[in-house]
C-alpha cells in the first residue's frame, strides 16, 4: 500500500466517458463513498445517468464534447474505449489526470498495434501478421507467408458491424474483409480465460482469480462466466502473473481486463484487453470483498487497492439478453422465477429499448462448489429474457 500518495479526497469530481451499464455499475460503487461521478453520453435514458452527480449530453466521439467535457471535471475515465482521442490528449496537454491514458487507449483501440505491442514485449500471443487488405491477404498466402485456416481481425473496429472471422477454406477467402487486418494463427482452444488486473498511477498491482468463459456445448456460445475457472493452480497462477506482467508493461492505470486462450498442449496465449470494467468481472460485486468497479475508482483515485479473493467458493454470472426476435419497448419474462432462487442477484441496466441479444442485465449466482453453480447455471439459464412490451 502507497499510503503517501493516498490524498485521502473522496470530492474529486471524477468524469466517465460513456454512461452505459458499466457506467451505472460504477456509480453505484462511487455512491459508498459519496464520490461523485458526472457522465457524457448521447442521451439522458442511459443507464449511469440516474445515478451519477452530474450529466452531460454530447457524443464521447466529438474532440468538441470530450474536451468541453473535461474541462469541468478533476480527472477523466472511460467505461468505453472508442472515443475521441486527439480531445484526450489535448486535455492530458493541459494537465487533466486521464486513466486509462490517451496513449494506452490508442493502442489498444488498434488491434495490429496491441498485438505488435505483446511481440515486443516478448508476451506469449497468437502469431500472426499485419496487412492493409484483402487483396495482400492473398498475397501473402501465395507467397506462403500464411496459411489456412487462420483468423482474420480488423485492426479497428466497426467495419460492418463484425469484425472477426475465421477463414478455413479457398471458398473462405471470398469473404475477407477488405480492411487493415491482423491475421492470426487459429488457435486450437482448450479455454477462454479472462483476467481483471488494478493498477494505482504509484504502480500498486492486483489481480482477480481467473474467470472461464463456459460455452453451450452445442450452440458455442458463451453461456456462462464462471469464477474460479476449471484449471489447476499453476496455470491458474501463470494466468494472474502474465495479466500483471502485461498490466505493467502497458503502465496501466485503472482496470485492465486480459482475454486469455489456454490452448490444448497447455499454453497462456494473451488475445486482447480492455482498459476498463469488464463484463468478465461483474460477478465480482456478490463474490469478492472489493467488486471491480470499486477497485477501478480505487485505481484511477491512487487509493490503496482492496482485496480480490473470492469470497464465496463458486461464482457464475449470466447475462440477461433480449430475445431473438425482440424488438421495442422493454420488459422482462421469468422475473418473479429468478427471483426466488436463492443465491441469485439479479442486476437490470434500466435500457428502455430491446434489441435481439442485447445485453440488457446479468444475473449472479454464488454456491458452495464449482460443479454445484455450474448446475445452477444451467438451471436458471434462459430464465429470465428481456422481451418487447405487446
Ligand atoms: P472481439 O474483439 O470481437 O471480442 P476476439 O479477438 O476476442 O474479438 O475474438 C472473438 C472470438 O473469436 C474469441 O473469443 C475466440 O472464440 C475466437 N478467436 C479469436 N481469435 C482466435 C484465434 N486466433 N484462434 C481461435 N479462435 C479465435
Amino acid at each position: 500500500m502507497q499510503e503517501s500518495s493516498f490524498s485521502g479526497k473522496t470530492d474529486t469530481r471524477v468524469g466517465v466517458l460513456g454512461a452505459g451499464q458499466l457506467g451505472k455499475m460504477m456509480a453505484l460503487a462511487a455512491g459508498n463513498w459519496h464520490l461523485p461521478l458526472y457522465f457524457l453520453d448521447k442521451s439522458p435514458d442511459m443507464p449511469a445517468v440516474r445515478f451519477g452527480a452530474g450529466f452531460t449530453e454530447g457524443d464521447f466521439q466529438s474532440y468538441e464534447d470530450v474536451y468541453r467535457f473535461g474541462k469541468t471535471v478533476d480527472l477523466l475515465t472511460i467505461e468505453i474505449e472508442h472515443v475521441n482521442i486527439a480531445a484526450l490528449k489535448q486535455l492530458e496537454a493541459e494537465g487533466l489526470p486521464i486513466h486509462p491514458t490517451p496513449a494506452v487507449l490508442e493502442m489498444i483501440k488498434d488491434k495490429g498495434l496491441q498485438k505488435t505491442f505483446y511481440r515486443v514485449e516478448a508476451l506469449p500471443t497468437a502469431p500472426f501478421r499485419l496487412y492493409d487488405d484483402a487483396a495482400a491477404i492473398r498475397a501473402g498466402l501465395e507467397r506462403g507467408d500464411i496459411v489456412l485456416p487462420f483468423v482474420q481481425k480488423s485492426r479497428s473496429e466497426g467495419y460492418d458491424g463484425k469484425g472477426v472471422q475465421i477463414v478455413r477454406t479457398a471458398a473462405d477467402l471470398l469473404r475477407l474483409m477488405d480492411t487493415p487486418s491482423v491475421v492470426e494463427q487459429l488457435v486450437d482452444i482448450d479455454k477462454e480465460l479472462a483476467v481483471i488486473v488494478a493498477r494505482t498511477p504509484s504502480g500498486d498491482i492486483k489481480a482477480y482469480p481467473p474467470v472461464e468463459m463456459s460455452f453451450h456445448p452445442e450452440a458455442n456460445l458463451v453461456e456462462f462466466l464462471l469464477c474460479p475457472a476449471r484449471i489447476d493452480a499453476s496455470t491458474a497462477r501463470e494466468a494472474s502473473d502474465l495479466a500483471i506482467k502485461l498490466a505493467q508493461a502497458m503502465k496501466i492505470t485503472g482496470l485492465l481486463a486480459v482475454e486469455l486462450f489456454l490452448d490444448k498442449q497447455g499454453n497462456l496465449l494473451i488475445n486482447e484487453v480492455a482498459p476498463r470494467p469488464h463484463n468478465s468481472g461483474h460477478h465480482t460485486i456478490e463474490s469478492c470483498p472489493t467488486s471491480q468497479f470499486e477497485q477501478h475508482l480505487r485505481a484511477i483515485l491512487n487509493w490503496p487497492l482492496g482485496d480480490t479473493s473470492l469470497r464465496v467458493p463458486a461464482a457464475a454470472m449470466i447475462n440477461v439478453l433480449g430475445a431473438a426476435d425482440a424488438s421495442g419497448e422493454a420488459t422482462y419474462e421469468g422475473l418473479a422465477e429468478v427471483l426466488q432462487t436463492p443465491a441469485a442477484a439479479i442486476h437490470l441496466y434500466g435500457k428502455d429499448t430491446v434489441k435481439p441479444f442485447r445485453k440488457m442485465g446479468h444475473i449472479t449466482l454464488t454456491a458452495n462448489s464449482v460443479a454445484e453453480v455450474v448446475e445452477k447455471a444451467r438451471a436458471i439459464e434462459g430464465k429470465l429474457q428481456a422481451i418487447a412490451k405487446k
